[in-house]
């Protein structure tokens, strides 16, 4: 009953020009996105506007931000606001990336309120959590990312469920070429769904798309997609090139 979403993440990649090229590119090998499954880009804030441009062309390819303040507007220097980004077409807002976790200060608790802000203003929010290595060797990785769940979605309601995106995304494993085995992605997006169960109830849960992200790769997509509680893939270094991406969203196709 989930679709599969492939998001690409192109991080502080990709200028407006860049944007216009990519999107041509990925135009160009896959026309519109099959069918079965759903595909987002979020380019640098600053090629949103380009990007939803070229996107007109290209069906079933949403957009989306990198990141969001939580306050309406007003005197917040270098911020973005929601109504900002769904000016300009946005659907979804990745929140809480590791990368904004470990170099832009954000917490469990400044992700909560950007959740909030963007669910009640009509973007669906793609949360990130994810443990790190250290976390892991000392198997701390499940009561981690559990806390990382339930801090980001207090406050959200049942009915905002089905518009949640949670993107468990190991951070040893991004940027790094090492992967999680398809194994324990299950594991831990298992886990998350069983407490999104508990938060809110089975049928909710049923309903939340959980990603995976860390090196996935046109090599590596198919085993970790075809994986249960799997439903899509957070992709960075793989989104940057128009065959690779396009690669992966066929991979989705064919386990669709
Ligand atoms: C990411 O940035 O969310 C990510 C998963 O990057 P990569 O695919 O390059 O590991």
């Amino acid at each position: 009953m989930r679709r599969f979403l492939i998001a690409g993440n192109w991080k502080m990649n990709c200028g407006p020009k860049e944007t216009s090229t990519l999107l041509q590119g990925i135009e160009n090998i896959i026309g519109n996105m099959p069918k079965a499954v759903d595909g987002l880009v979020c380019p640098p804030t600053i090629s949103l506007t380009t990007a939803s441009v070229e996107l007109q062309d290209i069906d079933g390819l949403a957009l989306g931000a990198q990141n969001v303040h939580s306050e309406d507007n007003g005197a917040y220097t270098g911020e973005v606001s929601t109504e900002m980004l769904t000016e300009v077409n946005c659907e979804y807002v990745i929140l809480g990336h590791s990368e904004r976790r470990q170099y832009f200060g954000e917490t469990d608790k400044t992700v909560n309120a950007k959740v909030n802000k963007a669910l009640n203003d009509g973007l669906k929010p793609v949360i990130c959590v994810g443990e790190s290595l250290e976390q892991r060797k000392a198997n701390e990785h499940k009561l981690r990312v559990k806390k990382q769940v339930q801090g980001a979605l207090i406050g959200v309601e049942e009915d905002d469920a089905s518009n949640l995106v949670i993107a468990y995304e190991p951070i040893w494993a991004i940027g790094t070429g090492e992967t999680a085995t398809p194994d324990q992605a299950q594991e831990m997006h298992k886990m998350i769904r069983e407490e999104l169960s508990e938060l809110y109830s089975e049928e909710a849960a049923a309903k939340i798309r959980i990603l995976y992200g860390g090196s996935m790769k046109p090599h590596n997509a198919e085993e970790l997609l075809q994986k249960p509680d799997v439903d899509g893939g957070l992709i960075g270094g793989a989104s940057l090139k128009a065959d690779s991406f396009t690669d992966i969203i066929h991979i989705a196709n064919e386990l669709s």
